[in-house]
């Protein structure tokens, strides 16, 4: 794991609530894990920021998927996801989750944004994949405040984990010790 940091909320207890979700301080490029997940945009045609990195390190075959998915749906709706292979990834696929922009909060972001992360998991678990793995979707070029995201997400996971499914370990790969450090404090909140 290239990650310089890691906080866990699992089974073991050490004080963090129930659940299976790890934070890690790194790039998502370098972790494996079953699902990658990318915060894509919604023509699906790569970009900068994480989307920029993943497709870089993936290898073209994954752009060459997206161009055959394109046609068929239009575009992939803000709160939704679509699947591709992984590429040159440590990983089998990666899900491809569309976060809303933020326009100061009160246009039903924080509903599209949790509906990210519940997309990816129910993808993962259709496909009875066990661990999966997050960046912190929006809170970059889409200007989605770190804090308020990671309350988001952190909620949108523990509500997914809720029911059974096949996903046992939930990562969130974050860019910096900011990121990291706002998602241990609301993990831990
Ligand atoms: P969005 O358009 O959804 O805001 P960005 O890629 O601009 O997407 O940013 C989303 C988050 O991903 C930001 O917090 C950014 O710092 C982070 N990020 C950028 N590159 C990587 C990477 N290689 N691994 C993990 N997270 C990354």
């Amino acid at each position: 794991m290239a990650g310089c940091g890691e906080a866990a909320d699992g089974r073991s207890g050490g004080g963090w609530p129930i659940g299976f979700i790890r934070l890690v301080q790194g790039d998502i490029t370098t972790v494996e894990a079953d699902a990658i997940v990318n915060a894509a945009n919604s023509d699906l045609i790569g970009g900068g920021g994480v989307d920029g990195a993943i497709h870089r390190a993936a290898g073209p075959s994954v752009m060459a998927e997206l161009d055959a998915i394109r046609p068929k749906i239009g575009c992939c709706e803000t709160g939704k996801a679509v699947v591709t292979g992984a590429g040159r990834l440590n990983a089998k696929v990666i899900i491809h989750a569309v976060g809303p922009i933020y326009r100061g909060g009160a246009n039903g972001e924080a509903e599209l944004l949790a509906s990210c992360y519940r997309e990816s998991l129910r993808l993962a678990a259709e496909r009875s994949l066990r661990s999966i793995a997050f960046p912190s979707i929006s809170t970059g070029i889409y200007g989605y405040p770190m804090e308020e995201a990671a309350g988001v997400a952190i909620a949108s996971v523990r509500g997914f984990l809720q029911q059974p499914s096949s996903i046992e370990d939930v990562r969130f790969v974050l860019f910096g010790s900011a990121a990291y450090v706002t998602f241990s404090r609301v993990l831990s909140s």
